[in-house]
């Protein structure tokens, strides 16, 4: 099958958003069971990736980079850093890292974040 690369920029965009937004609501202090969880999310999430050539070059980035899930922030920096390497690699311009704080809101009512397993 042919590549359309509308759908892939589409689905990347889509996976991104949900990707920050994951870590803009990750605890400030996770338990070590949320620690886990979100590390395990991110090696899943690479794995599991539908367009292939993005999950091997993802997983890569994962070996190079180890997910950093101690807290929000530096979670949240953490990905930003990662969609860099992604944005460099594509020849996009860098996202400043030090502008994330409220860019990603899951507009959703302050409750428990679902990171419970
Ligand atoms: P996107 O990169 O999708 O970004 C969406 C928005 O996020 C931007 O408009 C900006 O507002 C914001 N943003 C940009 N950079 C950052 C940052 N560093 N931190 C926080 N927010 C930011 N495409 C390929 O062709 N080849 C690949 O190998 C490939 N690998 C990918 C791997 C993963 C894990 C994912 C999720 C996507 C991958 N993609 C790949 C898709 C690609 O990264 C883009 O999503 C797609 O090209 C659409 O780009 P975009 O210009 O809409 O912006």
């Amino acid at each position: 099958k042919m590549e359309n690369a509308t759908l892939k920029a589409e689905l990347g965009n889509a996976a991104w958003k949900v990707l920050h937004t994951t870590m803009a609501k990750f605890p400030d202090k996770p338990t070590e069971e949320d620690s886990q969880a979100l590390k395990s999310y991110l090696h899943l999430f690479a794995r599991l990736y539908p367009c292939g050539e993005c999950a091997r070059h993802f997983q890569k980035l994962l070996a190079k980079f180890p997910p950093q899930v101690t807290s929000r922030s530096s979670a949240a920096a953490w990905a930003c850093h990662v969609h860099n390497q992604v944005n460099i690699r594509l020849k996009k311009e860098e996202f400043d890292c030090s502008k994330i704080g409220d860019f990603y809101d899951c507009g959703c009512a302050d409750d428990e974040p679902v990171v419970k397993m």
